[in-house]
């Protein structure tokens, strides 16, 4: 497989990781959040539950003492006994007050065979007089056991109760005589939960809902009824005619659902047993709220799984454009220096084939000079020869004098050929020394060489040095011999220039320019044409008669200035003459070397 190939695969196992990441703790979001919930609806429920039960337990108690303390009466134990059935009257009027002061429903005296012969509610239409409960568990067990309790519907009345019940004892018989019993409504306590609005229900031994803060919850049953108990159920009359539906379902995770063909609502069941008849208390608690609590979690952990998954996606989109930034810049840098190097190898290659030039000039212009000199030799050396030979002839003829001209003339040639020599020798003298060297000084030196010269042509000198320099600080970088030429040949060809010439005027201006010295040599001679301006500083050319010039003088001053790393140009004044300017950079140096 190929790198991209890995990579992709890679990539892909990596983004399903992450997918699983994130789902597990979605996950795990939802069910933390979903226990939590549950957590605190149970912690809840325990605090209702144990409320509701001690209420309950608290209305039931108040009135467990009073069948037994009623049964001591012996109102009552007489009534029982009372042929006559005056005493039943008298009871009747006790228990009503009985049960007017303690708050109970009913109150009523049964003989042993369970016909009531004394009742609270003697008056009302549905009186328990004369009616038997023999069939009901609390007149049996207080008859076989001297006491009972029992919760069902009143089977005279029709409304439910708790019935609690003592066995009215004679002492001059073992069995009981009659059952004193006494029904409690729990109308009220039911209908403070309904009216809490919570979901509190209470269940018998059977499962049977006997009280429930939902009406249409009562006398459905929680499980299902064994038919012995429903045997006993139908015996007791204890639900009456209620066909003791089923409340709802009991799911595989416990809930409850309550409702019909699976629309119902499920709940988190939390029970409570209770001391009394095997009573069970239930606080039920919805669990659709609890889902949407988990549901809202879950809803902002993806919202903010989301958002860190966008910032993560920003992140590596910058991080991806910032490397391509990065990339592009570095492409550009190394096209820079790939620019670079080749623009170095040109230059190397330009200066490389300009020292070739160079070289090729260099033999240009030893040829031209190897031919003036030669030319300049010959000239001479020929009439060196001429003359030797005519004063031979001369002094052969005994023509002394004439002779003597003839040798003069050869001294002069000499003389001409050292000159020639000399020039040579200075040009061939090239990179001296390069020590701060006096300007002035040397400018004074040169002048009073000249001195008899400038005395003889008449020649009127100016001189200007800069105004705020002192003459010993005008200093170049080179050496003495050089500048004294270099100032020599520009002197000398401007009193050349000057032969002749009706007022003759030379003018030396020495000026300040920052890094280098500036000396300006012009005169009032006839000036110089275009085509000599070309090649003026071109080896052997000269506009002089032979003898007068070799042509060497301006080369050679070019050489020295360019030598010192300056500049030599030349040009005509307006109002006729020409001028020559020399730059020369200042010495750096100590001054007290300069001379
Ligand atoms: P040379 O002086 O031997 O001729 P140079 O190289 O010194 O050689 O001068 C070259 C030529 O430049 C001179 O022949 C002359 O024509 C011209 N030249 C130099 N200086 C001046 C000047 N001050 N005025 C006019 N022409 C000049």
């Amino acid at each position: 497989m190929s790198q991209h190939g890995h990579y992709r695969t890679w990539r892909t196992a990596g983004l399903l990781c992450l997918a699983a990441l994130v789902a597990v703790g979605l996950w795990s979001v939802w069910h933390w959040q979903y226990t939590q919930a549950a957590q605190e609806a149970e912690r809840h429920a325990q605090n209702r539950l144990a409320l509701y039960s001690s209420s309950l337990r608290g209305a039931l108690e108040r009135f467990a003492y009073l069948p037994g303390l009623l049964a001591q009466q012996t109102l009552v134990q007489a009534a029982l006994t009372d042929e006559v059935g005056i005493l039943a009257t008298q009871a009747n009027g006790y228990l009503s007050l009985v049960a007017e002061r303690s708050g109970a429903e009913a109150i009523f005296l049964m003989d042993a065979q369970g016909i009531t012969i004394a009742a609270s509610n003697h008056a009302d239409d549905d009186s328990f007089l004369g009616h038997h409960y023999t069939f009901r568990p609390y007149f049996r067990d207080a008859m076989a056991n001297g006491k009972g309790e029992f919760f069902a519907i009143g089977s005279t009345t029709g409304r439910p109760g708790y019935f609690v019940s003592a066995a009215v004892d004679n002492a001059a018989s073992t069995r009981p005589q009659g059952v004193l019993a006494l029904k409690i409504s729990l109308e009220s306590l039911q209908e403070s939960w309904r009216q809490a609005g919570e979901n509190v229900l209470l269940s018998d031994a059977n499962g049977v809902v006997i009280l429930s803060s939902r009406p249409e919850w009562r006398y459905r049953r929680l499980a299902e009824l064994s038919s012995q108990a429903l045997r006993e159920i139908r015996e007791q009359r204890q639900f009456m005619d209620e066909p003791l539906e089923p409340l709802g379902d009991r799911l595989r995770d416990g809930t409850l659902s309550i409702g019909h063909q699976g629309i119902g609502e499920r709940y988190l069941d939390m029970p409570l047993e209770l001391a009394t008849l095997g009573w069970t208390m239930h606080y039920l608690v919805p669990v659709r709220p609890l889902y949407a609590s988990a549901r809202n979690a879950l809803l902002a952990a993806a919202g903010g799984t989301l958002a860190l998954l966008l910032l993560a996606l920003w992140l590596r989109e910058r991080q991806k454009r910032q490397r391509l930034r990065e990339r592009e810049s570095r492409i550009i840098l190394e096209a820079n220096e790939r620019l670079e190097a080749r623009v170095e190898e040109r230059t190397r290659e330009l200066q490389e084939a300009q020292a070739e030039l160079v070289q090729a000039g260099k033999l240009a212009a030893l040829g031209t000079m190897a031919a003036g000199i030669a030319h300049e030799l010959n000239q001479p050396l020929s009439g060196i020869r001429t003359y030797a030979a005519n004063g031979e002839r001369l002094l052969s003829r005994d023509r002394t004098q004439a002779a003597e001209e003839n040798f003069r003339r050869i001294q002069d040639l000499c003389e001409r050929l050292g000159t020639l020599i000399r020039q040579l020798k200075l040009f061939a003298r090239k990179g001296g020394a390069r020590e701060p060297v006096n300007l002035t000084a040397r400018l004074d030196f040169v002048l009073e060489l000249l001195e008899e010269r400038i005395q003889r042509q008449g020649v009127t000198l100016h001189v200007a040095l800069p105004a705020h320099s002192s003459p010993d600080a005008i200093r170049v970088a080179g050496d003495e011999v050089r500048i004294e030429q270099l100032l020599t040949n520009l002197l000398r060809n401007a009193l050349d220039a000057l032969r002749g010439v009706e007022t003759p005027c030379l003018e030396i201006v020495l000026e300040d320019e920052t890094q280098r010295w500036v000396i300006t040599v012009a005169d009032n001679g006839p000036g110089i044409d275009e085509a000599t301006l070309a090649q003026l500083f071109d080896p052997f050319y000269t506009t002089k008669a032979v003898g007068d010039g070799l042509g060497l003088g301006l080369f050679i001053s070019y050489g020295i200035v360019q030598d010192l790393g300056g500049r030599i140009t030349a040009g005509n004044r307006e109002a006729g003459g020409a001028w020559f300017r020399v730059e020369l950079p200042k010495a750096e140096g100590d001054p007290r070397h300069a001379r």
